[in-house]
């Protein structure tokens, strides 16, 4: 795909990379589908629950450190910000650095909204200049900006001469796109137009998307065996840094929906390598990542000793405890750069994927490759239901309830609390390094294996609770459900 960074503007990813947000089958038929070209996205004509993708994209941003957020538009948009503010200084300080981000909501009125109010976030962007003295500028749109036609751009473009500091137009109006992983790439358009400058040197550093960097230490220590230094990205990055990532060796990322569009943009604009591999989840995606990064790195032989010394001390831990996870069932409801990760990870340990749900699929990536993570899983000829649905949860408690899974594994709270109160097992998935590499793999088995041999908590809970979804709303859809999943791949409403 040809990036276009003199364009403040990025296609979602329904119109750039064929995504979509509906989908009931199996893995081999969607892989196929997407392989041919013939995968299309299946509408629905009821929605429980979305998400907007500014959140996506302004949190990215604001955890950069010492810049500023304008959200332009009404206060229920910028609502978002407080848990970003949250967020960026609780993570500053687990870091032990200071951030001065500050994350400022125009606050538009049934006045603005009439008649535009392009004069007020000019003065906006001057004071928040004045007063906080950011080292970038990040103004974003919203719906109501976007259905009056607010010029952002031209505001943005007069004030440069005004502002020493880089200051650009983020366009993230939540209507654009139904998938909330487009507002990853709009922030990851915003650095790369930006904020990331021209080489100067090649240094050996290696870039490396994540969200909140919890493994930071061990990964810094692990990369010091190959001489590389990573770079975090963007959770407490400073505007230095960012400007200079096209002088790194190679970009990769902790998942292949948030790092995708930085990783190809840098390749593509600055021939910084991005390393397309499955993730570094399990043994087979660390290795086949160390030894990606080890090749295009030139460090091959410092790659094969340190996986040789890592194998010698956990595999056989690893081996020892797959004996007692043979033979479970799961279920994962998960982000796609998630899902079939880890899917590959429970079957690495002899767990059953009984059905995986992704909350979007992207049937390609921006270099027109079926991810990395599909290829695999089709290769090793592992199959399974699947289904693509942006979080809708009746429909992950229809296929509880049918498949009665030993577990439910999700990333996101919102759908993991159901499956407990289900009286289900579930494991929430929620720091990105929780199967990360040897030794993380061997704790997620040993967090699997506690689900499962205490489930008093599910148990009691689910005794308890009284769900909406009750027996009679089951037999009214279940089987209509599956049926249409094995018949036709149309999602029913
Ligand atoms: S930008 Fe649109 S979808 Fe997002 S919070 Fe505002 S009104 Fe809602």
């Amino acid at each position: 795909m040809a990036f276009n960074l003199e364009s403040s503007n990025v296609a979602t990813r329904e119109n750039r990379i064929g995504s979509i947000t509906g989908y009931i089958g199996s893995l081999s038929d969607l892989a196929n589908q997407s392989k041919c070209g013939t995968l299309k996205g299946c509408s629905r004509c009821f929605s429980q629950s979305s998400s907007c993708l500014s959140t996506c994209a302004l949190n990215q941003l604001s955890a950069i450190r010492d810049v500023a957020i304008i959200h332009h538009g009404p206060a229920g948009c910028s609502v978002a910000g407080a848990n970003a503010y949250y967020l960026d200084k609780v993570m500053a300080r687990k870091r032990g650095v200071t951030t001065s981000t500050v994350y400022v909501g125009t606050d538009m009125n049934e006045n603005d909204t009439i008649f535009g109010s392009a004069e007020s976030l000019r003065k906006i962007i001057l004071e928040v200049n004045r007063r906080y003295s950011p080292k970038a500028i990040f103004v974003s749109s919203s719906c109501a900006t976007g259905i009056i036609g607010e010029d952002i751009d031209s505001i943005v473009d007069d004030v440069k001469t005004e502002i020493d500091v880089p200051i650009v137009a983020v366009h993230c109006e939540g209507f654009k796109s139904r998938i909330w992983a487009t507002g990853f790439d709009i922030s990851d358009h915003a650095v790369l137009s930006s904020i990331v400058k021209p080489p100067k040197q090649k240094r050996n550093t290696i870039n490396f998307k994540n969200f909140y960097e919890s493994a930071r230490p061990e990964i810094i220590e692990m990369f010091k065996n190959f001489d590389l230094e990573p770079i975090f990205l963007y959770c407490n990055s400073t505007v230095e840094e960012l400007s200079r990532l096209s002088e790194s060796l190679a970009t990769t990322c902790i998942c292949g929906t948030l790092g995708n569009y930085l990783g190809n943009g840098l390749e593509e604009k600055y021939g910084v390598p991005y390393i397309r591999t499955i993730n570094p989840l399990g043994i087979a995606g660390f290795e086949a990542w160390l030894r990606e990064i080890g090749r295009v790195t030139g460090r091959e032989a410092a790659v094969e000793k340190y996986i040789e010394e890592q194998r010698a001390v956990y595999l056989p831990q690893i081996e020892e405890i797959k004996k007692e996870l043979k033979g479970l069932r799961a279920v994962l409801g998960m982000g796609p750069g998630y899902t079939f990760e880890v899917s590959r990870v429970l079957n690495e340990l002899g767990i059953e994927v009984v059905w995986a749900l992704a909350w979007h699929y992207d049937k390609k990536y921006e270099n027109g490759d079926v991810p990395p993570s599909m290829q695999y899983l089709l290769e090793n000829d592992v199959d399974f239901e699947a289904s693509v649905a942006d979080q809708q949860n009746y429909e992950v408690m229809n296929i509880l309830n049918q498949y009665q899974p030993d577990l439910y594994l999700s990333r996101h709270p919102g759908s993991t609390v159901w499956a407990i109160k289900n009286g289900t097992p579930a494991v929430y998935v929620a720091d990105e390094y929780m199967i990360f590499g040897y030794k993380h793999t061997l704790e997620f088995a040993q967090s699997v294996l506690d689900s499962i041999h205490n489930r008093s908590f599910e148990k009691n809970l689910a005794r308890r609770v009284k769900l909406p979804y009750t027996d009679w709303w089951y037999q009214q859809n279940v089987d209509k459900f599956l049926e249409e999943a094995k018949t036709n791949g149309k999602v029913v409403g």
